[in-house]
């Protein structure tokens, strides 16, 4: 098998897990991966549970359709990280449940709206920025993401749901699965005094993990 056959079925059998896991419902959701002449993209309208490798769509690197099935509506979220990140082999766009209520939330700090509660969100998530909402579909969310020049790999759209990059497939989807399940324990303990990591914890994390 070719690497973009393998990374078709990695796409199909990772976004069908995430589906499978309530992480996404209905058509919600859309999933990239960089391959050498482009990317591949989940079809607009699609169902992460029930894609087909061979119709997934694939754009060139100018952001042309050049196969499969049409792109979602959202690819300029996933181009924008790719322009601005070269490391980024990998975008996956949710709404799932808790980040999205976090999404929600007034008076959440905007540069790091996940506020390191566990090593793991700090270790493969990084610091996460809440961008300001714009309706689906919107192209003005690309420009905000450019305009964060590559320094956040996770970004939160405002009453909509986060946006998640890592250096291949796996990775990306780990850091997504992992957002979700930091702001679900966010959202239990919101009303209790909680115990943070301190940012001298923070700096050890990334002193000993690396920051992606
Ligand atoms: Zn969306």
């Amino acid at each position: 098998m070719t690497a973009e056959g393998k990374l078709r079925e990695d796409i199909v059998r990772l976004s069908k897990s995430l589906f499978d896991r309530g992480f996404s419902v209905g058509s919600a959701g859309n999933i990239s991966a960089a391959v050498d002449d482009g990317i591949l993209m989940t079809p607009t309208n699609s169902c992460l549970g029930f894609l087909d490798p061979a119709r997934l769509s694939k754009l060139d690197r100018n952001g042309n359709h050049i196969s499969g099935d049409k792109p979602s509506k959202e690819v300029f979220l996933h181009r924008a990280f790719y322009e601005t990140r070269p490391q980024t082999g990998a975008v996956v766009h949710l709404h799932s449940t808790f980040a999205t209520a976090l999404s929600c939330l007034t008076g959440i700090d905007p540069s790091d709206c996940i506020p390191p509660l566990t090593p793991y969100v700090v270790m493969r998530v990084g610091a996460v920025k809440l961008l300001s909402y714009v309706k689906p579909g919107d192209e003005k969310m690309g420009d905000m993401i450019r305009e964060l020049a590559g320094r956040y790999a996770a970004v939160l759209l405002a009453n909509h749901g986060p946006v998640v990059t890592g250096r291949d497939i796996a990775t990306a989807v780990y850091a997504a699965e992992e957002l979700e399940e930091t702001a679900k324990l966010l959202i239990l303990l919101k009303e209790a005094p909680k115990r943070m990591l301190s940012d001298e914890n923070v700096h050890e994390l990334k002193a000993v993990f690396g920051a992606y």
